[in-house]
């Protein structure tokens, strides 16, 4: 890679593609690595300076509005005691009833897709690259819901297509589908940082949206990927491993689908001799395709 001027570094239009690349994959690397925010030199105790602020808010000294700051530098508070504050809002639940309201009012899959573009009330949208809504047919007959988004999936906008992805390509080729007859998605559209699970709160919040989906979708079967999206959508505590291969009662956005989990096509690259069990639940899906005739069920 050629030597930059400094100068050359000031304006983002006058970076050769060279360094844009370097410096992408730099970033890429940090954030794969779990970072999710920039530290400035000197230490800063965030909870304090979140504090002092509420606390300065609360008595009408900061308007809520004020712009933020351009720098990405965190100033350090300034120094005298802390005054005690109360963090009782809780805005994960304000979210959750937005995305409830929102996702119930979204009439087709492209609308639900524009408002969850818009969604603000789930914060991994501020560390992903992309939304990942969907990939598939919207009038698919059976529907493979997974977890959240890895990194390669967040690259291309598109769920499961990285390692997991193609494992599950070539699982749905042995029972003779193609990955653009079938619909697939996620319980959370965005990767979180550094591929940690999305946590409760996060889950929650998503979850309408996902559950929508499958809503207009309408699929015959359902098939979760992994025991984390059957707790989510069924509330099931069971582990995967018993879960697995059988039919589950709980109806899903509040209409009987026919639903089934299967271990995660990551579960199976880790541990290879699995395969024969997810084979068992593949054949259990395609008996129960072919027992009931595409457009016989509508
Ligand atoms: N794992 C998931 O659960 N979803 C993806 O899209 C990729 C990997």
């Amino acid at each position: 890679m050629a030597p930059q001027h400094p100068s050359d570094l000031e304006s983002p239009a006058r970076v050769s593609p060279d360094v844009a690349r370097a410096l992408e994959a730099l970033l890429d690397f940090h954030i794969g690595g779990g970072a999710d925010g920039l530290l400035a030199d000197e230490p800063v105790d965030a909870f304090a300076l979140s504090a002092r602020q509420s606390a300065q808010r609360s008595a009408g000294n900061v308007p809520a509005s004020a712009p933020p700051k351009p720098s990405t530098r965190i100033d350090a508070p300034p120094a005298g005691p802390l005054e005690p504050t109360h963090h009782a809002v809780v805005p994960g639940d304000a979210a959750t009833a937005a995305a409830r309201d929102i996702a119930r009012g979204a009439e087709s899959l492209d609308d639900l897709r524009s408002s969850l573009e818009r969604f603000e009330g789930c914060n991994l949208r501020l560390t992903a690259k992309s939304l990942v809504f969907a990939d598939g047919a919207p009038d698919a007959r059976v529907m493979f819901i997974g977890e959240a988004p890895g990194r390669e999936e967040d690259r291309h906008g598109l769920p499961f297509v990285g390692r997991s992805g193609q494992l599950l390509d070539r699982m749905l080729a042995a029972i003779g589908l193609a990955r653009s007859e079938v619909y697939i998605t996620n319980v959370v559209p965005w990767r979180p940082p550094g591929n940690r699970t999305p946590s409760p709160q996060e889950t929650e919040i998503c979850k309408p949206f996902v559950l929508r989906q499958v809503e207009l979708v309408a699929p015959e079967v359902v098939v979760f990927l992994g025991g984390a999206s059957a707790k989510a959508l069924t509330g099931t505590t069971q582990g995967i491993l018993k879960l697995r291969g059988r039919w589950l009662d709980a109806p899903i956005a509040d209409r009987p689908i026919r639903a089934i989990a299967t271990l995660h096509p990551a579960y199976l690259l880790r541990s290879p001799a699995q395969k024969r069990l997810a084979w068992r639940d593949c054949l259990t899906i395609k008996a129960a395709l072919d027992d009931e005739p595409a457009g016989g069920r509508r």
